[in-house]
Formats: structure tokens, C-alpha cells, sequence
């Protein structure tokens, strides 16, 4: 990376890759409205149900897992994995178990996105998976939400950029970007000009409500699904936050802490702090529904602003 740089481009944009798509079936650059940004896990695939299935099949915890102990992003921080690096492991053979393309789409997903090209938006995803994650993940998009998206963006630090597999060219996204350097999501949100990111993780909701990058609109994230992990937002600055919060499961067991977290979470999860900019949306018809009341009030100002002419 050229960190003398004298450009006034920001130097995060110099080792950015991306990978055009020549298929005819690429969606074509309809949208007039805008770029709406959405998150790939347990936002288009139930990513997290999936692998309360496989956790149960593979590693046989007891009682068995359920969706309800996914109470933070971090799966170390909940019952039934391990340590950091434990997780990692137990990630990876539930990936090689096929977790990919056993997720199904969420719920409503696919008809929704149609919906919201319809109304003139243009649709990327951008998703923290990283470069070994790749094809599987193109080869679950080419199977269940064809032609929808135009630009597939990966958040990870990439050594270097496969070209998509040729049957399902085109059929993806119309272009896949990759990084040398691991990315924000606000920082992609900026450069791709964004309205707003639909995403499941409270953290990423705070992150990229909390980026000093400028946006045009007042809402920058949909926080996606009533998941159990994105019911507390951390970084309420009213909230101090408890040591207890950051340890992992095991921590927490070992030091008798289980309840006392328990009666923290439930605490928050009533106060239900929202940073500005963040607001909760519990399907994808709720999503259409908010975008759909967005257009109708950007249309009702762009008229007003016609008639003040
Ligand atoms: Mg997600």
C-alpha cells in the first residue's frame, strides 16, 4: 500500500479489487432511486438456525442447543461452543459439513427484493465472510436469489480475486469487490453512496450509525429480525457497561456469573437503547413496508421541491 500518497482519494480505496461480471443475466443498472446495502447472514440465509441443526448433529451439547442461547454476535460469548479458538474450529466443520447451502433463504427474502427493485432501488450485499468463503457463497446466491443483486461486497482481507465459476456468471452480481485490507461496512456504505444497510448485527448497526463518513439520510441501518443476539445494542452512553458482559460463556460459568448476566441482559433488553440512526425492523415485509414509506415521503419532498420552483 503507497502510504505516501499525495491523492485526495482516501488510501482504504488503493488496493480495492473488483471483478466484473460479462453474463447477460446481470442485473441491469435499473435502479434510479438509489443503493440499498444488505448483510448476507440471517439476513438472506438463516445462517444461525442452520447451525443450531448441524451443532446439535455434530457436537451433541447438552440440553441441546437452541436459537434462544445465540444471545451475543460472538458465538464464545454463548452456551455450547468454547474458547475463540475452540470456535473457530467448530466454525469450520460445520462449514465443511455443508452449512452453505443447507441454510434456506430467510422468510420473505426473496419476493421482498424483487418488490424493492421494483421500486426503482438498486440492491448489493455486503457480507464480513471471507475469501475462503467465496464460492460457496456465490454458488448459495446463484441458487436461491438469482439476478437481484448488483454488486457483492466482502468485508474480509483478500489475498487475491478468483474469477466467479462461469455457469453462475452474471447470475451472483454484476460485480464482486474484494479488499487487500479488511473493511468497515460504513466504509463500503460511504463509497457505494448507500441509502442504508440491512443488517442482523447490533454491532455492525452501531458501528456504521456511529461513522464519521457523511450521509445524506437520517437513518443509516435497518437492524434486522427479533434474533436474540441483536437485542441489546452495547454503547448506550447513559448504560456503563459490565465487565461480566465481555467474558465469554465459560467465564462467566466459572465464576457462578450466569444469573447476575442474565439479570444485566434482561435490564437492557427492556430498556432497548437505539443509537440515532438505528431503527429495528422484525421481517422482510417490514422492510419493504419502511422503504415503501421512505419513497412515498422522498417523492411527497421532491414534489414540494418541484412546486417551490
Ligand atoms: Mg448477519
Amino acid at each position: 500500500m503507497a502510504s505516501s500518497s499525495t491523492s485526495t482519494q482516501p488510501e482504504i480505496e488503493e488496493d480495492v479489487e473488483t471483478i466484473l461480471a460479462s453474463g447477460l443475466a446481470t442485473p441491469t443498472k435499473k435502479g434510479w432511486k438509489g443503493t440499498i446495502a444488505v448483510d448476507m447472514d440471517d439476513v438472506l440465509c438463516q445462517t444461525n438456525a442452520t447451525i443450531v441443526h448441524m451443532h446439535n448433529e455434530l457436537f451433541d451439547t447438552q440440553p441441546p442447543l437452541t436459537l434462544a442461547d445465540f444471545k451475543n454476535y460472538l458465538y464464545w460469548m454463548n452456551r455450547g461452543w468454547g474458547t475463540p479458538e475452540e470456535t473457530v474450529e467448530m466454525v469450520a466443520k460445520l462449514y465443511q459439513a455443508g452449512l452453505y447451502m443447507k441454510a434456506p433463504p430467510v422468510p420473505g427474502a426473496k419476493e421482498n427484493l424483487h418488490r424493492l427493485k421494483d421500486l426503482g432501488y438498486n440492491l448489493i450485499i455486503i457480507t464480513a465472510r471471507s475469501e475462503n468463503q467465496r464460492a460457496g457463497t456465490e454458488d448459495w446466491i446463484a441458487k436461491y436469489l438469482p439476478d437481484i443483486f448488483d454488486e457483492i461486497h466482502f468485508t474480509g482481507a483478500f489475498q487475491h480475486l478468483e474469477p466467479t465459476k462461469e455457469e453462475k456468471e452474471g447470475h451472483v452480481a454484476r460485480k464482486a469487490v474484494v479488499s487487500h485490507h479488511k473493511r468497515s461496512k460504513a466504509e463500503i456504505i460511504h463509497s457505494t453512496s448507500s441509502l442504508f444497510l440491512i443488517d442482523d448485527s447490533s454491532e455492525n448497526a452501531f458501528d456504521v450509525a456511529n461513522s464519521k463518513y457523511p450521509h445524506e439520510g437520517s437513518i443509516k441501518v435497518l437492524l434486522f429480525g427479533n434474533y436474540p443476539w441483536n437485542a441489546i445494542i452495547h454503547g448506550d452512553p447513559s448504560d456503563i457497561e459490565s465487565p461480566l458482559e465481555k467474558m465469554t460463556y465459560f467465564e462467566k460459568l466459572k465464576n457462578n456469573k450466569l444469573e447476575e448476566y442474565e439479570n444485566i441482559r434482561k435490564h437492557k433488553i427492556e430498556k432497548n437503547w437505539l443509537p440515532p440512526g438505528v431503527e429495528r425492523v422484525s421481517n422482510w415485509e417490514n422492510v419493504f413496508e419502511w422503504v415503501e414509506s421512505f419513497d412515498n415521503k422522498r417523492s411527497d419532498s421532491q414534489l414540494d421541491k418541484v412546486n417551490d420552483i
